[in-house]
């Protein structure tokens, strides 16, 4: 097999060893292998990127649109082909893969239009014959850190900002999924994207991780909480700009006038879809007394109901978790929540799929909001049903979390939904709907333990990728 190269100032080039990324749906399917750059190709990428800098910077803004724009279109054109590569590395349903590659055409295509749309404002000041201009420029080098989970939307919610207001990029990807990283890069590359303005360069976190952080003007990191602390102390250390989305675990109220089916539909997506695998999954389902156990009983039936299985085979609902290290990290879990006195009510249990991979069947567990399982992010197909008396005691336990990233509550009333969406400490809030499944074009992102830094994607994305500059100017 072929092993596949980072892209350093423009050129493929070969790294110190390499990686064969594993298809976690069928362990005798290899996407590929991917060579690992080295801290000191990382070092000679970040280079490479200030010297493109000086160029990409000043390059006008049609040049930058066009980039973008033509990327889009070719991820839209070929969105089978890459959704397909996309869920045999990161063990996503076809829907799921396609549609992912779909979502990252779309932002491409809104920071295209960014690219030209972007200013600054023309003041009167407030001392006489001056006038005050402020304006944005690029913030510089950017360091850009992704997760498996999402791997190209991330990607490209990263990078087209990261271009369209004319920064220059390191780019290191999960080394779960360094096959769609690549094929965006010999994307952006086919269709104009100069020498060193966006350099790609695998890699664990371990090897390269701190040379990532070195010699950049910002960071834009997503992954855990743990390796987001490291890089904030790094960047601290350096006073540069860092950007962090985290872990959650993410609060799903269910009050007693809910619509029964609305409820379920939203507990199943949030918590199970993408075997859980989401930032944003529904992992806290918090029910009121009275709808509690007809709730539980439908949410039962019909998980039982959900196929769990290869991710390209037809007809699955959930696909494989992502190593066996996240499975094996699932089953703790549920042990510690037995272990701490919670109930296993449903699923958990392994599953023997055609093909050898990482599945299990949904869990649903029920504990009080103290245990770990309730504390701790589990990332996986993994739920607990939380028992409250009403809504008062709802959202304070909503609330009873070091996250803060995604939130939901289901219920008929419009006094509880209200107050709900505006006092929930969480930087997405939904009514009626799942806590994951988001629109590209409004900012994203979170509060406490989960997020540290200014917003992503929408309009809010121009905050992070650039520097604010006022300028007076004597008419006289
Ligand atoms: P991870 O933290 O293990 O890895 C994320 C990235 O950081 C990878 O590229 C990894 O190689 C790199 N990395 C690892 N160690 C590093 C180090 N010491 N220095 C620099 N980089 C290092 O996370 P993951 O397992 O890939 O992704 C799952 C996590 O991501 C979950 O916690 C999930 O909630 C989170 N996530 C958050 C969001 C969000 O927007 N809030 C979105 C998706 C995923």
């Amino acid at each position: 097999m072929e092993t596949k190269a980072n892209l350093i100032d423009g050129e493929w080039v070969a790294g110190g060893d390499s990686i064969r990324n594993d298809n976690p749906s069928n362990l005798n399917d290899p996407v590929g292998t991917y060579a690992l750059a080295t801290p000191e190709q990382v070092r000679e990428a970040t280079q490479a990127a200030r010297r493109a800098l000086s160029s990409w910077s000043v390059t006008t803004t049609q040049v930058r649109s066009d980039l973008l724009i033509r990327t889009a279109m070719e991820l839209l054109d070929r969105k089978a082909e890459l959704g397909e590569l996309v869920s045999r590395e990161a063990g996503k349903t076809r829907a799921e893969g396609v549609g992912e590659v779909v979502r990252a055409a779309q932002i491409f295509q809104f920071f295209s239009g960014e690219t030209v749309r972007y200013g600054g404002e023309n003041l009167p000041s407030v001392r006489p014959g001056i006038g005050v201009q402020t304006s944005r420029e690029p913030v510089g080098v950017v360091s850009v850190i992704t997760p498996w989970n999402f791997p190209i939307a991330i990607a490209a919610w990263k990078l087209a900002p990261a271009l369209a207001f004319g920064n220059t990029v390191v780019f290191k990807p999960s080394e779960e999924t360094p096959g769609i990283a690549w094929e965006l890069l010999n994307i952006m590359q086919r269709h104009g994207l100069p020498a060193g303005v966006v350099n790609l360069v695998n890699g664990r976190g371990a090897v390269i991780g701190k040379a990532m952080t070195e010699g950049v003007d910002a960071i834009t990191f997503t992954g855990s909480v743990r390796v987001g602390r490291e890089i904030a102390g790094h960047a601290i250390a350096s006073m540069t700009r860092v950007q962090l989305e985290m872990g959650g675990k993410n609060p799903l109220v269910i009050l007693d006038d809910a619509q029964l089916d609305v409820a379920v539909e939203c507990a199943v997506n949030g918590a199970y879809f993408s075997a859980g695998q989401r930032c944003t999954a529904s992992s806290r389902l918090i029910v009121t007394d009275k709808i509690h156990d007809r709730f539980v009983d439908a949410l039962v039936t019909r998980m039982r109901s959900l196929k769990v299985g290869p991710s390209l085979a037809d007809g699955i609902d959930i696909g494989p978790v992502i190593n066996q290290r996240q499975l094996d990290a699932i089953q703790r879990y549920i042990q510690v929540g037995k272990d701490e006195g919670a109930e296993l009510i449903a699923g958990g249990e392994l599953v023997d799929a055609p093909t050898p991979g990482f599945f299990m069947q949904p869990a649903l567990m029920a504990g009080s909001n103290a245990l770990r399982i309730n504390r701790e992010e589990v990332f996986g197909p993994f739920a607990s049903v939380i028992r409250v008396a009403d809504y008062d005691e709802a959202f304070a336990v909503a609330n009873d979390t070091d996250f803060g990233l995604s939130s939901g509550i289901c219920t008929t009333s419009h006094q509880f939904a209200t107050h709900f969406r505006m006092n929930v400490k969480s930087g997405l809030t939904m009514v009626n709907l799942p806590t994951a499944g988001l629109d590209y074009h409004v900012p994203f992102g979170g509060r406490k333990g989960s997020s540290y830094g200014p917003r992503e994607q929408g309009k809010a994305a121009v905050e992070f990728y650039t520097v604010g500059k006022t300028a007076y100017v004597s008419y006289v």
